[in-house]
């Protein structure tokens, strides 16, 4: 928009003097960077967008100057009948706006941010102020900034495709909208369904689009464009386009009592939603609020200093990090150099051995995406259990909020089970999930290796075994590796795949391919004790349990912990586990790391007197059942006999210290795991943390949030707790990054 482009070069037809495709005659097509324009013997002109070096149309500079070009010369000819705008590439209309554009944006200065957001709105703003009609062709993903685009013209026609689906993720990454989003869309469809989606970020498909008058049609993808002619024709004919942008270009039609209720509806739920960590979504409703009296111009100006503001937020940076590492994540093959595809090819016979608790979440998981599985285990009774609930959670409908009975019923014939190791003889994926035994997986695992081929990957799910351990069943090694998944299976996205000493690149580069088919995000760790997430996970628990025995009430330890941004806090984590579950990976753990953490003595008298958690009815709380929604209650009174013989001197405390005795260890054990090279680097740790753990998307991850307070205020900060131990003992690397002032996550 800066810089003028120079006109596009010209493919066919008319004299080199005439200026623009849309000058009437034959057809012919004007080719830019990102887009190609084309005039039909009619005088519609079609722009066609591809933006090259994206897998998905993303609103760049480029594409920013090609359009600006392309605007200026259709001034400059004879008017055209009509202006479309689609998308060369199949199944994506445009994505969004470019994230290297976003970042680039974290650091300008507030007046240059609005000067960008003013200058893409007058641009798309073009697309509807000439007397010919635009629309949209929208097929494919039409989101943040494309929807803009979209808005900007005077129609839309969505395909019904699945692949469809329109929305403003912007609050995902701390923004909202600030090309005219939050100005259009509530004077097209309402301000109160406005909010509802700008706030949520979630997207919605073609016809709930046409539902809610976002589109204008919605029709098959092969019929969009005959659509979008024809409501060129319709609009030609009766100039509704113009009657519509005189009212989209005033107030929003709403009057002092529904607003009222609007605001205060939506600011509830929206707290509700962000526990007031999130900006974003407040900032929408204030926004869409403010503007909705004005004409709007005057909107605008609102949106792009809301947009400025949250944009320099430190929760905007944090999520746009959060973004980048999941997109590394993405693109990541988990080894250094390629691997043959013939080792890497993907695995579509796999099977899971073991149908109990984890087995079954990992072949429910497997179905979900579309991957038949086989399911063995030497028990027929856990077998006949499993089925059902896994067919269930494969079949689930996030949408009704059930299983489809016709989708479970098709799922059926994808799911194989045997008692048998011999049905694993065609498998080129094992992945055992047995019970927690040494003794049992060593058995099983040489069992596996004798019925499967040469090729055939072995993985484990074990906790606490170490991979080298397990690995001396086999005969070969390096096909094995550790595919430790999170439970419940179904929502923590987080796998770790742990390579032993023998495990070679290519299994690692399987394993990692194979969580990322089943939607998960893999992170590759050394074969260590606890790996990496129950290793970091061990001080926060262990710490939460120092703390109940000094007498800090379980629910202040847990709401200090909420406040931080946990979904939950560590005494409630301990009932989900299961502190039968935790007590024995406690045990894996204080061994090896016991020089700093030992095993509590209190999982085990809770384990005794059967508090095992939320399974039993009760641990640090009591539940009214597993499968109950029923709130916990606090069992203090029940309790405090059983932690009467290990209560510590009390200690006075405050919320902050609660909070730094919960998450400071974390950041020393995330020290010493760097520093024995278990993972690659510290956006390891802070995606592991985020995806298993569920730790603050709005604080970048653990080691981002240690940042934000500098080396030298974590070490300042552990002094008054130097007297609890070892525990609390700044790291040589923390020490060593105080006394440089360097970055846990690197420069
Ligand atoms: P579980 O006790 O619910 O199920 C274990 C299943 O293994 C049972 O159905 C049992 O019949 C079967 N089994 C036992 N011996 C077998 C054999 N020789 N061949 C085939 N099947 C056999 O256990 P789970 O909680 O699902 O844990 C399974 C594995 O996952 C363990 O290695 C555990 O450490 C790991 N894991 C568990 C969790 C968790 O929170 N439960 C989390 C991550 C990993």
């Amino acid at each position: 928009m800066s810089t003028r482009r120079p006109h596009g070069e010209r493919e066919t037809g008319a004299a080199p003097d005439d200026p623009a495709p849309g000058n009437g005659g034959d057809a012919e097509a004007w080719v830019f960077e990102t887009l190609r324009a084309e005039c039909d013997p009619a005088g519609i002109v079609t722009l066609t967008v591809r933006v090259p070096g994206h897998r998905h149309n993303v609103v760049t500079q480029s594409f920013l100057l090609d359009l600006e070009a392309v605007l200026d010369q259709l001034d400059t000819g004879l008017p055209p009948l009509g202006l479309i705008l689609t998308s060369g590439r199949s199944g994506s209309f445009f994505s969004g706006a470019d994230i290297g554009r976003l970042e680039t944006l974290l650091r300008a200065a507030p007046p240059d941010i609005e000067w960008i957001c003013q200058a893409g709105r007058e641009l798309f703003a073009r697309l509807s102020s000439r007397p010919w009609p635009s629309v949209a062709v929208i097929d494919g993903a039409c989101l943040g900034g494309g929807l803009e685009i979209a808005l900007a013209c005077d129609a839309r026609v969505a395909t019904a495709a699945p692949h469809t689906l329109l929305g403003f993720p912007e609050v995902k990454l701390g923004l909202m909208p600030g090309w005219g989003g939050t100005v259009l869309l509530p004077r097209l469809v309402g301000p109160g369904a406005a909010v509802e989606m700008i706030a949520a970020g979630e997207s919605i498909d073609g016809p709930a689009a046409l539902r809610l008058g976002l589109v204008d049609a919605c029709v098959a993808p092969e019929a969009a464009l005959a659509a979008a002619r024809t409501l060129i024709h319709w609009r030609r004919a009766d100039n509704a386009h113009m009657t519509a942008r005189r009212r989209l270009s005033g107030p929003v039609d709403i009057d002092p009592a529904e607003r009222e209720f609007l605001a205060a509806t939506s600011a509830a739920v929206i707290a509700g939603r962000t526990g007031g960590h999130y900006p974003a979504p407040p900032a929408v409703l204030e926004t869409i609020l403010a503007g909705s009296g004005l004409p709007a111009r005057e909107a605008a100006h609102i949106e792009s200093k809301a947009f400025t503001r949250l944009i320099t937020t430190p929760v905007a940076r944090n999520l746009v990090r959060v973004f980048r590492l999941g997109e590394r994540n993405r693109r990541d093959t988990g080894v250094a150099a390629g691997e043959s595809p013939e080792a890497t090819a993907p695995r579509d016979r796999p099977a899971v051995v073991g149908a109990g608790i984890m087995g079954a979440g990992i072949a429910a998981a497997h179905l979900r995406s579309g991957c038949g599985v086989s399911l063995i285990d030497i028990d027929p009774a856990a077998l006949a259990r499993a089925v059902p609930g896994i067919l269930e959670e494969a079949a689930w409908d996030r949408a009704t909020r059930r299983a489809d009975p016709a989708r479970a019923a098709a799922l059926a014939g994808q799911l194989r089970t045997a008692t048998q190791t011999s049905l694993l003889a065609d498998a080129d994926l094992v992945i055992e999930s047995a019970v927690e035994r040494a003794d049992v997986k060593l058995a099983l695992l040489r069992d596996i290796e004798a019925v499967v081929g040469r090729s055939t990957v072995i993985a484990t799910n074990t906790s606490t075994n170490p991979i080298a351990r397990l690995a001396m069943a086999l005969e070969e090694p390096r096909r094995f590796c550790g595919l430790h998944f999170f439970n419940p299976v179904r929502r923590m996205t987080l796998v770790e795949v742990v390579r032993g000493p023998a495990t070679s690149d290519a299994t690692v580069a399987v394993a990692v391919a194979h969580a990322k088919r089943l939607g998960k995000c893999p992170i590759v760790v050394q074969d260590s004790p606890g790996f990496l997430v129950n290793r970091l996970l061990m001080p926060y628990l262990h710490e939460a349990v120092e703390m109940l025995r000094e007498g800090t009430p379980a629910t202040r330890i847990d709401r200090v912990s909420r406040r931080f941004g946990m979904p939950l806090g560590p005494l409630e984590l301990y009932d989900l586990i299961g502190l039968d579950t935790a007590f024995y990976a406690g045990l894996v753990l204080a061994d090896a790391y016991g020089d700093r953490i030992e095993a509590s003595p209190v999982i085990p008298a809770l384990v005794r007197a059967g508090r095992l958690g939320r399974k039993s009815g009760g641990g640090f709380y009591d539940h009214a059942g597993a499968r109950s929604s029923r709130p916990q209650a606090d069992a203090a009174a029940t309790i405090a006999p059983l932690l009467a013989p290990y209560r510590l001197p009390e200690r006075p405390t405050t919320d902050a210290t609660i909070a730094d005795r919960l998450f400071l260890p974390i950041v020393l054990e995330a020290t010493r795991v760097l520093d024995e090279g278990i993972v690659r680097d510290g956006h390891d740790v802070d995606l592991a943390m985020i995806h298993a753990l569920g730790f603050p998307p709005f604080r970048g991850g653990l080691l981002a949030w240690a940042d934000s307070l500098g080396a030298a205020e974590i070490v300042r900060r552990l002094e008054p707790l130097a007297d609890l131990g070892p525990r609390m003992q700044p790291t040589p690397a923390l020490l060593a990054l105080a006394s440089s002032a360097g970055r846990f996550t690197g420069p």
